[in-house]
C-alpha cells in the first residue's frame, strides 16, 4: 500500500537524483578529460551510468530497488569523490556539501522502510558533511587530484548544485506535508462525522456457499468524492489515527456480525477485519479488542482478525503474546496477503494462525507461472498438515478458480462472485434460497473495471 502519494513524490525525488547525476557526470566528466585526468573522468562516467539506470528503475516504478541503489551508491560516490577534491590552500572544498541533499532525501524517500535506511544511511551522511568539511583527508598526489586551476569554480559548481538539489528536495517534501496535514484534518473530520463506512465482500465455499465476509472500509469524502483505503490508510498509519479508526472498524464490524448472529439464515457467517501494523503495536490493544467484542456480544470465533506478514519480523514474543491473549478467547487470526512477503514458512507453525490468505498477485500468476502453482500447492498442502484453513483472495476468473480447488484450497474471495458491497446488497447473498452463488455465471454487472483490467 504505497499509493497516497508519497509513491509519487519518492518517484520526482529519485527521478531527479537520476537526471541531476547524470548532469554532473557529464558537466565533470568533460572537465575531466580536458584537464587530463582519466580517473575522475572514469569516475563521473561511473556516475552516468549510475544515473541512467536509477532513472530507468524509478521511471518503471521499480521504487524500492532504485531507493536501495540510491542510498547505497551516492553516499559512497560523494565520500569517494571528496577525497580526490583536494583544494590548493585558500579554497574550501565543497563536494561534501552533496551530502546534505542526500540526507534530507534519504530521510523522507525512506520514511517508511527500515531503521538502516531511514536513520542510518542519512545520519552517515551527516557525519561525512562534517569530516570532510573540518579535515582535508584526501588523495595528495597532483596527477589525481582536481587541478589547481579549476578549484575555485568547482567551489561555486559544487555549491549551487547542493542548493538546487536541496531546494528540488524541499519543495517535494512540502508538498507531501502540505498534503499530509489536509489529509490527517478531513480524517479527524470525518472520524467526528461518521463519513466512513464498511462494505463487505463475501467468502464462499467450494460449493458456492457464503461463508462470511471481510470488512473493508470505505471514505465517502464530500468534496473529494471516494477516496480508496491505500489513499488514506498508510498516512493514517503514520499519524496514528489508524488506532482510533480500526477501532471504529471494529466497533461496526462486530456490531454487524452480532446482527447476523440474530438472525437464523445468517447465524453461520464470520467477519474478517483487517488490523495494521501499529494498530497491533498499541499496548492496550488486546484489551481494546477484547472490550469491544464482551460489548458486542458475538461468539468471538466468528471474528478474524487479519495480519500481514511484515508484523511477524520483529519482536516475536511479544507479538505471539498477543495472538496467543485474543485466541484464548476464541478469536481466528488469518495471515492477509499471504505470498508477497519475504517472511519463511516458519511464520506458519510458529505464530498462533487458523487462516492464511493467499495474495491476490500469486493467484493471479498462478497460471501462467508454473513454480507459483506448484509453490501454491506445497503451501495448501503444509497448511493442511498445520491444521490452517487456507483462502484464496482476488480470484477473478473461472480458470482461477478450477486450478485453485484442484489444488485443493476450498475458500475463496473475489470479483468472480463479488466485489466489496453494501451491507443492504451483501443481503442478496443470504437467503437460504439464494445463498448458493453459481460462481461459474460470474456476476458481471457488479465487477468494477478493475477486474476486466487485471483479469487477463
Ligand atoms: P486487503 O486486506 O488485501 O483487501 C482486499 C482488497 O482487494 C480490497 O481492496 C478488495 O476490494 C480488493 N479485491 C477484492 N477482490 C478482488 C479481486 O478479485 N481482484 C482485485 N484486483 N482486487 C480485489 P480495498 O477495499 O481497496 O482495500 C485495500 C486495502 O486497504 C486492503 O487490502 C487492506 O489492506 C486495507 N484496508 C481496507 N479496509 C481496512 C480497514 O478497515 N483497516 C485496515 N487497517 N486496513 C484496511
Ligand atoms: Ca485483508
Ligand atoms: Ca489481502
Amino acid at each position: 500500500m504505497q499509493d497516497d502519494g508519497h509513491g509519487r513524490r519518492v518517484r520526482a525525488n529519485l527521478l531527479g537524483s537520476g537526471i541531476i547525476s547524470i548532469l554532473i557526470g557529464m558537466g565533470w566528466g568533460t572537465a575531466f578529460i580536458l584537464f587530463d585526468r582519466p580517473l575522475l573522468a572514469a569516475m563521473h562516467v561511473g556516475l552516468i551510468l549510475f544515473g541512467l539506470v536509477l532513472f530507468w528503475l524509478a521511471y518503471h516504478q521499480r521504487l524500492k530497488a532504485a531507493s536501495l541503489l540510491a542510498g547505497n551508491f551516492l553516499p559512497l560516490f560523494i565520500a569517494v569523490s571528496c577525497l580526490f577534491d583536494n583544494v590548493p590552500d585558500g579554497v574550501h572544498r565543497a563536494t561534501q556539501f552533496h551530502f546534505l541533499p542526500v540526507a534530507l532525501g534519504g530521510y523522507f524517500v525512506y520514511r517508511r522502510d527500515s531503521i538502516y535506511m531511514k536513520y542510518i544511511v542519512p545520519a552517515l551522511c551527516l557525519a561525512g558533511f562534517a569530516v570532510f568539511s573540518n579535515t582535508s583527508i584526501g588523495f595528495q598526489d597532483p596527477a589525481l587530484v582536481i587541478p589547481e586551476s579549476a578549484a575555485a569554480t568547482g567551489v561555486w559548481v559544487n555549491t549551487i548544485t547542493s542548493v538546487i538539489e536541496l531546494t528540488f528536495i524541499v519543495i517535494i517534501m512540502n508538498a507531501d506535508l502540505s498534503l499530509r496535514r489536509m489529509m490527517d484534518v478531513e480524517m479527524r473530520k470525518a472520524i467526528a462525522n461518521g463519513d466512513f463506512e464498511l462494505h463487505y465482500q463475501p467468502q464462499f465455499d467450494s460449493r458456492g456457499e457464503v461463508l462470511g465476509a471481510e470488512a473493508l472500509i470505505r471514505w465517502r469524502h464530500a468534496k473529494m468524492g471516494n477516496i480508496p483505503p491505500v489513499n488514506f490508510i498508510p498516512l493514517a498509519e503514520e499519524s496514528g489515527l489508524i488506532v482510533p479508526i480500526g477501532s471504529w472498524v471494529l466497533r461496526a464490524a462486530c456490531a454487524q456480525l452480532a446482527r447476523w448472529e440474530a438472525q437464523p439464515e445468517t447465524r453461520h457467517l464470520t467477519m474478517s477485519v483487517n488490523v495494521s501494523a501499529s494498530q497491533f503495536r498499541q499496548p492496550d490493544f488486546v484489551q481494546s479488542v477484547s472490550e469491544i467484542v464482551r460489548l458486542s456480544g458475538i461468539t468471538p470465533s466468528k471474528l478474524k482478525l487479519e495480519l500481514t506478514e511484515s508484523m511477524f519480523v520483529d519482536n516475536v514474543e511479544a507479538t505471539t503474546a498477543k495472538m496467543n491473549a485474543l485466541k484464548a478467547i476464541g478469536i481466528i487470526w488469518s495471515l492477509d496477503d499471504f505470498g508477497t512477503g519475504y517472511s519463511s514458512l516458519s511464520v506458519l507453525h510458529r505464530f498462533p494462525l487458523g487462516q492464511i490468505k493467499i495474495d491476490k498477485a500469486f493467484v493471479r500468476d498462478m497460471l501462467t507461472n508454473k513454480s507459483n502453482m506448484v509453490v501454491t500447492e506445497a503451501i495448501i498442502t503444509l497448511a493442511e498438515k498445520l491444521d490452517l484453513q487456507v483462502l484464496a483472495e482476488g480470484v477473478e476468473t473461472t480458470d482461477q478458480l478450477d486450478r485453485l480447488r484442484q489444488a485443493g484450497c476450498l475458500m475463496y474471495q473475489g470479483y468472480l462472485f463479488s466485489p466489496p458491497v453494501d451491507i443492504e446488497a451483501f443481503g442478496k447473498f443470504v437467503p437460504a434460497d439464494a445463498r448458493k452463488v453459481d460462481y461459474l455465471q460470474p456476476h458481471t454487472e457488479d465487477v468494477p473495471p478493475a477486474r476486466q483490467r487485471s483479469a487477463g
